[in-house]
């Protein structure tokens, strides 16, 4: 007897705040005088603007004469006339040749050479100058050596959530174990990421993978392999984090308590110290991987990041906003809001979010209906707030067939891509496995948790194409790493 508690904007978003275009009043002032006004009040609104316009960068700019629009971005009446002889505040001013080099050398390291290109040839003194035309020079040589990634052969690493203090996680009580086997520590990760780095991975999106496209001949769409193109040597490899929900049963064992919005604007990561107050810092996978990239820009391609796939029952990121808290979470409206803001700042951030069920339920074992339940409760009380997904990671691991592709007659595929999914991931130890039909994708992740470590340092060595596992174990960590308790 779920019952809709709460009443939900579907995008997310703010609404824009409307402005309403204010009438001039006939001027009791004779005319001479009425002219002369108002080329003062022009004259005046001109210098002003011309202040605000030389104080602000280009992205940040606002519409300076918002009274006079009806929409932001829109410097014309609603008659589709200019307003007046104001110039039109809403051109961005243009960022130095300083700014715009920098943007395009971080293009070039992200491998968008096309873009970089773009961005120096904008500027035509700043292509003028050697620096300009020596990196388009640069873009120039590397474009026709570029390799584009075979799609059947991008491995998938996953994570949960990092520990940060393993004193903490590792101190004998009931979830030490699970923590031993199914999580990374922060030191783990930090070793990992740099190893795949010095061996040429190179992060991608899930969608440059292979993404939709209209399909003229049958109606509807259809996947497409993605071109991705890296120099010699590179490899794609896609990333996501499971079950980032910061649980309840968590608290107090040494991980981060939420995902918050930092002063620049950036996701990262808020924990408890052990005198109760929270302090604001890099102690989960988002903000650490960020941190790592401001120092590797070259390990991801175009911006991308990873794949945050997140459950309902506990609420997202942190906040306890399902609406089995409501009477309990006294702050649960504000919570709903901050988490619809923190999903917008991880995609503008270039993360990508995923459906990880509502009741973390394994979704090849539940019966039909229930399986309809619990993505219904998800769609409702998480989609409605981090904005949907095509994306689904199923719990545990547990696909809804065997590996062969997945056929039409598939109820719950059927079920499941009707409701918007178009990729799909299970766990699978093998370097990779990626399988496109014809309206999805699918693919396995390999865990790289203690578990995973520990059998590749004691039985056998899966992960050798990645890092060396002895090279990254913590030490922090009691052996033996007991045994798979879930994923
Ligand atoms: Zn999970």
């Amino acid at each position: 007897m779920e019952k809709q508690y709460y009443h939900l904007s579907g995008s997310g978003y703010p609404s824009h705040r409307r402005h309403h275009r204010r009438r001039r009043r006939r001027s009791r002032f004779p005319l001479p005088l009425r002219i002369t006004l108002i080329l003062l009040i022009l004259l005046a609104l001109v210098l002003m603007i011309g202040k605000l316009r030389r104080g602000k960068s280009a992205d940040s700019l606002p519409s300076a004469h918002g009274e006079e629009t009806l929409g932001e971005g829109n410097p014309q009446s609603s008659d589709g006339t200019p307003e007046s002889s104001i110039p039109d505040e809403t051109t961005p001013s243009q960022p130095s040749e300083e700014q715009l080099l920098s943007e395009a050398e971080l293009k070039f390291a992200q491998y968008d050479y096309d873009a970089a290109i773009a961005l120096v040839n904008s500027n035509p003194e700043l292509a003028a100058k050697e620096a300009g035309a020596s990196l388009i020079r640069r873009c120039e040589e590397i474009k026709p050596t570029l390799v584009r990634q075979d799609i059947s052969q991008i491995t998938h690493v996953f994570f949960h959530t990092l520990i940060i203090d393993t004193a903490k996680a590792f101190d004998n009580d009931s979830r030490q174990n699970g923590y031993n086997d199914v999580m990374t520590t922060k030191s783990e990760f930090e070793k990992m990421m740099l190893e795949m780095y010095n061996r040429g991975y190179v992060l991608v999106r899930i969608h440059d993978i292979a993404h939709e496209i209209d399909d003229p001949e049958q109606g509807g769409k259809k996947m497409v392999e993605g071109d991705i193109l890296l120099p010699e040597g590179k490899k794609a490899f896609v990333l996501s984090q499971d079950d980032v929900n910061y649980y309840e049963y968590m608290d107090g064992d040494g991980f981060a308590k939420d995902i918050t919005i930092g002063a620049d604007g950036k996701p990262t990561t808020e924990m408890v110290t052990e005198d109760g107050s929270v302090v604001t810092g890099s102690f989960d996978m988002v903000p650490i991987l960020n941190d790592f990239l401001k120092e590797h820009p070259d390990f991801s391609y175009r911006g991308a990041k990873g794949i945050i796939a997140v459950t309902g029952y506990n609420g997202v990121f942190g906040y306890r906003t399902d609406p089995s808290y409501e009477g309990t979470n006294p702050n649960i409206e504000a919570d709903r809001q901050k988490v619809r803001d923190v999903a917008q700042c991880l995609r503008d951030d270039g993360w990508e979010l995923a459906s990880h069920s509502w009741g973390h339920r394994n979704y090849g074992k539940i019966s039909m209906e229930e399986l309809r339940e619990d993505n219904e409760k998800w769609q409702e009380r998480v989609g409605s707030l981090i904005g949907g997904t095509d994306i689904l990671i199923y719990p545990f691991g547990a696909d809804i067939a065997d590996w062969h592709p997945y056929k039409a007659d598939n109820e719950r595929f059927q079920y499941l891509w009707g409701s918007g999914f178009r990729y799909f991931c299970n766990v699978d130890s093998s370097p990779y496995f990626v399988q496109m039909g014809k309206d999805f994708l699918r693919m396995g992740r390999r865990n790289l948790d203690g578990y995973r470590m520990w059998q590749d340092m004691t039985v056998k060595n899966r992960t050798a194409d990645l890092f060396n596992a002895s090279d990254i174990f913590d030490s922090a960590r009691p052996t033996p790493v007991p045994g798979y308790t879930g994923g």
